[in-house]
């Protein structure tokens, strides 16, 4: 498992020593990549990886990126995920050369299956599903030729070009390749290119009732685009056979596929289907649910692009699969969000307390630093108020021995305004501590010279009077098990219960201007960013991440 590692220069990945070595040999003067996602479905962070492999290939090397909607299954797209799919493409920070479509090339890739057709080299095929199924052979075992193998070119292209005008319903029919029904690469036995589908296509509308297959499309617009490095994930190591042959039968432009293995993060699905399944039956609130792996999902819990691209860069290229330790992907928010949020005080589980020394009409202007890490981001100023609030874990009426935050007796200090030192609390009926009653040492504002007062603890707090009530939703990992894809039954029995919890708690005023998706660091909490169902009369935040890595604390114990 890959976790927090040192960032050093990085050697080249072994696709990138490929493209080194075809650029010196003089192969190629430019490169082009494409990253090619079917629209039917949100980004999520394993299309990131891919997104920063391919668009990162060509700001290494001379040459350019597209964007290709591999769309070729007109039941499960829409043009909602296309937009969906630019949006988040462009906010990781990268620009496509062209924006193309696979179902541009439906013509072209019907004139190819003719080609193949009177090549002798394809074939209609009347077998049900069932049959092809059957006569398929096993891994083991050849297989056995189709009744309608020999068939007649004449009699072939007849029948593809009424398989075209809509003549025979879905599932009749096939067009498939005339390879070798015994080839030790099953997917070589006679691969299926057309299916019959009479159905609306996001772009093509009813112009086609049949449609290419994966393997006859993807290479194909490959090649149609000259893309000289065509990279997906490991599954298709005995597709690249079959990419091949198809590219030499045609005589087109040949493409070159390279594979790299898919990224799994623990306590995370990173399947379309899946993460369909949880939007539609409502485990959680849309695509961008701030809990998904999605895209759209970590932008609203706050995550920034260059997390995102850092993360990527972190776990790099590898040639096998393996889990991904979904901490190192909090590891990387942390250290962006450390750098350029800026710090605001928010008491998320309130307890008053009165000091009763300070003069009840005073509001006192107290300053702090927007962002210790950023002396540019300046100071601000807070206001310092008799009655105020503090976590309650910070107070303890009988501390533990290492306690060093509030206590009776004990003396704090209030970020960026006094020393206080606890007196006596009020308790309710039911014996709960309602308010604590301090006092605070006059001259230790911060800044003063308070030699001689020592003091080890320093709290947030919220004055009473200014602070405003604010939503915040505080997530945990969506799935309570490591590898939630290896685990018996139904995947959605391993929801976490407590993925998410909603609390009011009280945010010093400057809060009521936070923009959606702004980014703060809560003192002492973790980083919180702005959610757009927030208003300035009541600001939601989403918990990006606590400062510290919980999991990893647990885990210990
Ligand atoms: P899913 O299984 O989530 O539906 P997919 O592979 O079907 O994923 P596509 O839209 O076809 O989704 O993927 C677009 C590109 O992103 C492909 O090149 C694919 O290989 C790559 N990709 C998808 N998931 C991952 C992943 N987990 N890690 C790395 N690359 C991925
Ligand atoms: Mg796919």
């Amino acid at each position: 498992m890959i976790t927090e590692e040192k960032k050093e220069e990085k050697s080249l990945n072994f696709i990138e020593e490929i493209i080194e070595a075809d650029l010196q040999a003089g192969k190629y003067k430019e490169i082009i990549t494409r990253f090619p996602p079917e629209p039917n479905g949100y980004l999520h962070i394993g299309h990131a990886s891919s997104i920063c492999l391919n668009f990162g290939l060509t700001k290494k090397f001379p040459g350019y990126t597209n964007l290709r909607f591999d769309d070729t299954n007109p039941t499960t797209e829409d043009t909602e995920y296309v937009e969906s799919i630019k949006n988040d493409i462009r906010w990781m920070g990268f620009e496509w050369e062209n924006e193309l479509y696979a179902s541009d090339y439906f013509d072209t890739l019907y004139g190819y299956a003719i080609q193949l057709i009177h090549k002798g080299l394809a074939y209609v095929d009347d077998s049900s599903s069932e049959e092809i199924a059957t006569l398929k052979g096993t891994p083991s075992e050849p297989g056995r030729n189709s009744p309608f193998r020999d068939r007649s070119v004449e009699e072939n292209r007849l029948l593809f070009e009424q398989m075209k005008n809509g003549t025979f319903p879905d599932g009749s029919r096939t067009l498939r390749a005339k390879i070798d029904m015994a080839h030790t690469n099953m997917l070589m036995r006679d691969p299926i290119l057309y299916r019959i589908k009479h159905a609306h296509h996001h772009r093509t509308g009813n112009n086609w009732c049949i449609y290419p297959m994966y393997d006859f499309a993807h290479g194909q617009s490959d090649s149609i685009e000259t893309v000289t490095h065509s990279i997906c994930t490991l599954e298709f190591v005995p597709h690249r056979e079959l990419y091949d042959w198809l590219i030499e039968q045609l005589g087109i432009y040949p493409s070159h596929q390279y594979e790299f293995a898919r990224r799994n993060l623990n306590y995370t699905v990173t399947s379309k289907r899946k993460l369909l399944q949880l939007v539609q039956e409502k485990h959680v609130n849309g695509w961008d649910d701030p809990r998904m792996p999605t895209i759209s999902g970590l932008r609203r819990r706050g995550y920034t692009p260059a997390s995102i691209r850092d993360f990527c860069d972190r776990i790099g290229v590898a040639r096998r699969e393996n889990m991904i330790d979904v901490g190192l992907l909090e590891f990387c928010v942390r250290e962006d969000l450390n750098k350029t949020s800026l710090r605001r005080m928010a008491v998320l589980d309130p307890l008053k307390v009165v000091i009763t020394n300070f003069p009840e009409e005073l509001s006192e202007t107290c300053l702090s630093e927007n962002n210790p890490e950023d002396i540019a981001a300046g100071m601000r100023e807070i206001l310092f108020t008799r009655e105020i609030f503090i976590e309650r874990e910070d107070f303890m009426e009988v501390p533990s021995k290492k306690y060093f935050r509030l206590a009776p007796g004990k003396m704090v200090r209030l970020k960026g305004a006094y020393i206080i030192q606890a007196e006596s609390v009020v308790k309710d009926e039911n014996g709960e501590i309602t308010e604590v009653h301090c006092t605070y040492v006059e001259n230790s504002k911060s800044g003063q010279d308070t030699t001689g007062i020592n003091v080890k603890g320093t709290l947030h707090w919220v004055s009473a009077k200014h602070g405003v009530p604010v939503e915040v939703r505080l997530y945990d990992r969506l799935f309570s098990v490591e590898n939630v894809a290896s685990e018996e039954g139904d995947f959605k029995d391993y929801i976490n219960p407590d993925s998410l919890n909603i609390i009011t708690g009280y945010a010093e005023p400057a809060l009521r201007d936070a923009k959606p998706g702004e980014s703060f660091q809560f003192l002492r909490k973790g980083y919180f960013a702005a959610d757009p169902d927030g208003s300035t009369e009541k600001p939601v935040f989403n918990r990006t991440v606590t400062l510290r890595d919980n999991w990893a604390k647990a885990a210990e114990k």
